[in-house]
């Protein structure tokens, strides 16, 4: 079962028990990889109590100062809401989340994320995420305690894997980008907008989250990585007058 590759990934969680009752939730479905992203009280001992008995999993837990840390190498990446959002990547209900999870694992890292007790996911997590899973609770009262959602969540996981009839989707020559390339490339892309003034320098939020969304649609493999960042760096030489026909041009200036 691919369920090992599996990073679960609790974003600044608030309450040490909930580390330990996530960990639990994951330890029942045959998850492991358990990811810590600022954690609020850590080490704590509430932590090992609501464990009971998946002490292993918080031994082997990694801390992370900011989330890039736990998304390094990355492939895929998914973000649990309790709210529905205008601006986000697609929706997935749970097991079809889980079966795309399960599959994709079997070829590269992938990360589940899963948001504060009291305000969930930035806007900013949630721009990171190719995917993201509502669990379908009561409309009157939807959010679920961390941990629980943790448990429906990796149980979900688990049949996916148990079914086995995931779709293995065609093998892509590439590896898709990693979520710290993408960054990468976003952040490439962004400091060109604005050197061309397509963006203005104060505000390119809202226009960044919308490129966040259609390259994170269209899910960018290596090699079409390097080709975007090939033409962006190819636009700043443009912009610098460094390409090899400007060099060429000014040349004949100066001799002239
Ligand atoms: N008040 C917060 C709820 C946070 S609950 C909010 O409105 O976002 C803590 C985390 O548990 C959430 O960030 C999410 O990752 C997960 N969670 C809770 N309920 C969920 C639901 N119904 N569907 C998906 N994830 C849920």
């Amino acid at each position: 079962m691919n369920l090992e590759q599996i990073r679960i990934v609790l974003v600044e969680p608030q309450l040490a028990g909930n580390i330990g009752s996530a960990a639990r939730a994951m330890k029942t479905m045959g998850l492991g990889q358990l990811h810590l992203v600022n954690p609020q009280q850590w080490p704590h001992p509430d932590a090992a109590t609501m464990a009971s008995g998946a002490d292993d999993l918080l031994q082997v837990a990694r801390v992370h100062d900011n989330l890039e840390g736990a998304l390094e190498g990355a492939g895929l990446v998914v973000g649990l809401s309790a709210r529905t959002r205008n601006l986000s990547a697609p929706a997935e209900a749970p097991p079809q989340a889980a079966r795309r999870v399960v599959e994709e694992a079997a070829r590269h890292p992938v990360a589940v994320l899963f948001g504060r007790e009291r305000t969930g996911l930035t806007n900013e997590e949630v721009d990171r995420c190719h995917r993201i899973v509502h669990i379908p609770a009561n409309p009157e009262f939807s959010s679920l305690n961390l941990a629980a959602a943790v448990q429906v969540m990796s149980y979900e996981l688990r049949q996916a894997a148990l079914a086995g009839e995931v779709v293995p989707q065609p093998a892509s020559e590439w590896p898709p980008a990693t979520a710290d390339q993408m960054e990468q490339l976003f952040r490439h892309l962004e400091e060109t907008l604005v050197r061309i003034e397509f963006l203005r320098q104060e505000n390119p939020r809202v226009l960044m989250r919308r490129l966040r969304l259609l390259f994170n649609r269209a899910r960018p493999d290596h090699n079409e990585y390097q080709i975007l960042r090939g033409i962006l760096a190819h636009v700043n030489m443009g912009m610098e007058g460094s390409l090899p026909g400007q060099r060429t041009q000014s040349g004949q200036g100066d001799n002239g």
